[in-house]
């Protein structure tokens, strides 16, 4: 599940949750764990719950759930079925590196001669594949692959790694290049309880809560969080 329920009952993306917080299954109300791993961040129930929440929450993602488990297998035929009806995979004579056949709509994007595209489609549907491709048959050109945050560029670097015009970058360190060094001495690194009393207008007696905002920033700041964690 990529999204639960936090202590104030708002839903939080697993992306933007943060270590050692309480969350909750939006669907059955019960603990969550967070896994945050490099190549795989969501929260899970505990062993052996929870099977049929991420479903139920997919289904009702606009709304809130009353469900019951007997309405499951109702929803799953009139939502599920009924969303996939019909839908069937074209495949076109493009072929991966491992030899299997790409998608028409794949094989569209990869030879598309357009300025600007842009490509929207669901989690899990190859996106990253696709791009893949794309910067494989353009050998003499360039390409800037931004990501999100470190853990999902050590992913990212798996996959363009292997091709020598894709430089992966995060969105943080692109930013840091060619702004962010100039200001290097402000960032949080260097930034203390100390700076955080002056440019706030705190007391000096606030000093515990000027260390508590300058955690906060450090940890809404550092996208590895596998760093934090240690
Ligand atoms: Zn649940």
């Amino acid at each position: 599940m990529k999204v639960a329920r936090n202590i104030n009952g708002l839903i939080v993306n697993i992306t933007n949750s943060v270590p050692n917080m309480e969350y909750k299954c939006p669907v059955c109300g019960d603990s969550l764990t967070r896994n945050f791993g490099v190549l795989k961040q969501y929260f899970s129930h505990f062993k052996g719950t929870g099977e049929e929440c991420e479903l139920k929450y997919k289904i009702f993602e606009n709304g809130e759930s009353n469900l019951k488990d007997s309405d499951l297998d109702i929803l799953k035929r009139e939502y599920y079925d009924k969303k996939f009806e019909g839908i069937s995979t074209e495949l076109s004579d493009y072929k991966s590196d491992e030899g299997f056949f790409l998608t028409e709509q794949q094989k569209s994007i990869i030879n598309s001669t357009e300025d600007k595209i842009v490509v929207s489609a669901l989690a899990g549907s190859s996106k990253t594949t696709t791009m893949y491709y794309y910067c494989k048959a353009r050998p003499c050109k360039e390409f800037l692959y931004l990501v999100y945050n470190s853990s999902m560029k050590k992913e990212a670097d798996m996959t363009f790694g292997k091709l020598r015009n894709v430089e992966v970058r995060t969105i943080h360190s692109l930013a840091y290049k060619y702004v962010g060094a100039f200001y290097k001495d402000k960032l949080t690194f260097n930034y203390g309880a100390i700076d955080i009393i002056k440019d706030l207008g705190m007391r000096w007696t606030d000093q515990e809560i000027a260390i508590k905002v300058g955690l906060m920033m450090k940890e809404y700041m550092l996208s590895n969080v596998m760093f934090l964690a240690s």
